[in-house]
């Protein structure tokens, strides 16, 4: 009977609130929106009016992300580190790229919200550094791969290992010819570390100056991965940069760093990783 009672007070008890977490600003640049018939006529225009918030969401975060930490950094009085990227030399008529290099970018394009936002970070670091005295390190990361990275994010690493693992066709982005040079995730967190604990402002460029096309990156993991899987050329976004290769010098100099793992080491590293997530146990 109390059982009873006890259900009938619940359906009727009306459903609970939300947490407040839900329309915390902490928590809006990471939510997750699952839209099921975004490929109809009005899901469609949904999904492009949320992607277009997203992209005012990383001007955000670089902008007001990185204003808020120097904040942080100017009251605690830390030593800050400004994760910037590859991304501020756009597309680049220089081939290498020397940090000495101010960039080729596209103002108003799709990726400007990325490229201009990271470029602003750098720009807010160094003022603080020279209106305050803050102690700044910033590194310019060019494309990075290994364990534990997203697989469905679009990035052409984890999507061409997780299209192997599930049999699926490699998709190159049209023309294919375009060029990205392929960090492991190791290398990476040595250069940071490095980079961290000398005397060097920086921007200094992390990243493998082991430079691939797509279509030669595609080759590689088929042949490493999935020797029977189909290669397909798709179309592309705008504005992709055509090349992408970090000139280390200043990195070797000053930091006496280098990537030591070749892309061939580090796909089956990423593999093995991609295949525990996915399930696709090796035979
Ligand atoms: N790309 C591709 N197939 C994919 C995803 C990306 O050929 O499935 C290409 C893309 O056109 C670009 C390169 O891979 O030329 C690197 O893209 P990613 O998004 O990984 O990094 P970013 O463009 O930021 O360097």
């Amino acid at each position: 009977m109390a059982a009873t009672s006890e259900k009938q007070n619940n359906s009727s008890k009306p459903p609970p609130t939300p947490s407040p977490l839900r329309s915390s600003k902490f928590c809006q640049p990471n939510m997750r929106i699952l839209i099921s018939g975004g490929a109809g006529f009005i899901g469609s225009h949904l999904v492009d009016k949320l992607m277009e918030n997203e992209k005012n969401e990383t001007i955000k975060t670089n902008v007001i992300g990185t204003l808020n930490m120097l904040g942080l950094a100017k009251r605690v009085g830390a030593r800050i580190l400004l994760t910037s990227t590859s991304e501020v030399y756009g597309d680049p008529l220089i081939h290498p790229q020397p940090e000495s290099y101010w960039g080729n970018v596209n103002p108003i394009g799709v990726r400007s919200c990325y490229d201009e936002g990271k470029r602003v970070a750098e720009t807010l670091m160094f003022d603080y550094h020279r209106q305050h005295g803050i102690e700044i390190r910033i590194a310019r990361i060019f494309n990075t791969y290994g364990p534990r990275m997203n697989i469905d994010d679009g990035r052409v690493v984890s999507n061409f290992i997780a299209q192997a693992l599930r049999g699926e066709p490699l998709t190159v982005q049209k023309p294919g010819t375009q060029t990205r040079s392929f960090c492991y995730v190791s290398d990476m967190v040595d250069g940071l570390i490095r980079l961290m604990e000398g005397d060097d402002t920086g921007p200094i460029n992390i990243g493998n100056p082991g430079e691939f096309t797509m279509v030669e990156l595609a080759e590689t993991v088929k042949e490493l991965i999935n020797p029977s899987i189909e290669i397909k050329m798709v179309e592309n976004t705008p504005d992709d940069p055509r090349q992408r290769k970090p000139d280390i010098s200043k990195a070797k100099e000053v930091l006496g760093w280098e990537p030591k793992v070749k892309l061939r080491e580090g796909l089956p590293l990423m593999e093995e990783d991609f295949r525990l997530r996915l399930n696709v146990p090796k035979n």
